[in-house]
């Protein structure tokens, strides 16, 4: 690494007051032991507890760390977007403020970048003590799954340490609770993936911000988004909406057309069509494939501007020489 290549820390924070001081430290004196230059972005994300008080602090009194208040608690993935916009390092490295990933860690994540890699992604190794079997049991299966439906073979999706080259933040766009599928996401963009294992402990103050079994069954809904968001953004001008329902449509309207123009023959020869399922059908893939073709339409119109009104690119460049 060069000496001043800077990296940017971001921190999202939800209810974080008694943890978000420790990890500002820690990072300091790693920062200071390795000589690092961090910029260290922390986003509390609407906590309802001190949390802003003491980013506010910390910010006034060391330069490189920065505080974003956002208005009210928008969530995990919104959270690193706006440490994303704000951050302005080659490096960028995502780190929780529970401190349940030892901070020493960073040094693994950062000697990988180095190396050229795009994205890491770290394990928690020791992440479930006995007690918590069942939630082993749902969070292991919801990672196959994921695993499965993506192609993106990583053993630990919900770690909080993920680190990103500059060209992956630029593109990287998070909505909802997309944070949960970052290795996914991340994969479309052709970088160069990694997972390396890191130590894990439980969190000595909070709570986890997300418990029960809510979040299983919405890992689960959002698949069906991810499987399609993948599909399309790997090849998005090829699987083009158009081709696809608009061939559909056509293939569905031709055969209403063809059992119509079946029927009207049969009238003509003078036979009572009227009560004939088939009659039925005809107008039914008549109105389907119509709609089919129309849903193509708008969908082409969609991706445009899907494209055209985020920063995304349909492709990713390395480097230009
Ligand atoms: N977090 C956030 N907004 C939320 C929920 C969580 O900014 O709505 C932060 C939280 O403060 C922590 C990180 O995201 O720094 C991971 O959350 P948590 O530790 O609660 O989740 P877990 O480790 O159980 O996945
Ligand atoms: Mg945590």
């Amino acid at each position: 690494m060069a000496k001043d290549t800077l990296i940017s820390i971001v921190i999202p924070c939800y209810n974080e007051e008694k943890n978000i001081d420790r990890t500002f430290d820690g990072l300091l004196e790693l920062a200071k032991n390795k000589g690092y230059r961090f910029e260290i972005i922390a986003v509390n994300d609407g906590s309802k507890d001190h949390t802003w008080h003491v980013i506010k602090d910390y910010a006034e009194k060391f330069h490189e760390i920065k505080g974003v208040n956002m208005m009210t608690n928008f969530g995990q993935s919104a959270a690193y977007m706006a440490g994303f916009d704000k951050s302005t390092g080659e490096y960028v490295i995502t780190v929780s403020a529970d401190l349940e990933i030892p901070l020493e860690n960073l040094v693994k994540v950062i000697d990988l970048l180095d190396e050229g890699y795009d994205f890491v992604n770290t394990n928690r190794v020791g992440r479930w003590g006995a007690e918590k079997a069942s939630r082993q049991a749902k969070s292991g299966m919801a990672n196959k799954i994921i695993t499965k439906v993506s192609g993106i073979d990583m053993k630990d999706r919900g770690s909080g340490m993920k680190g990103f080259s500059r060209v992956i933040i630029d593109n990287l766009r998070l909505y909802g609770e997309m944070h949960r599928f970052i290795p996914d996401y991340v994969s479309t963009y052709g970088a160069r993936m990694i997972e390396v294992d890191v130590e894990f402990k439980d969190r000595d103050f909070g709570v986890s911000a997300y418990r029960g079994n809510k979040r299983t069954i919405k890992v689960l809904l959002d698949l069906v988004t991810l499987a399609f968001l993948i599909y399309f953004a790997k090849k998005p001008f090829y699987a083009m909406p158009g081709r696809l329902f608009g061939f559909t449509g056509f293939v569905i309207t031709s055969l209403g057309g063809i059992s119509v123009f079946y029927l009207l023959v049969l009238k003509i020869l003078g036979e009572d069509i009227a009560n004939r399922p088939l009659l039925i059908l005809s107008i039914l893939l008549i109105i389907v494939g119509v709609q089919s073709m129309m849903t193509g339409l708008l969908g082409e119109l969609t991706m445009r501007t899907y494209f055209e009104s985020s920063k995304r690119k349909t492709y990713t460049v390395r480097e230009v020489a």
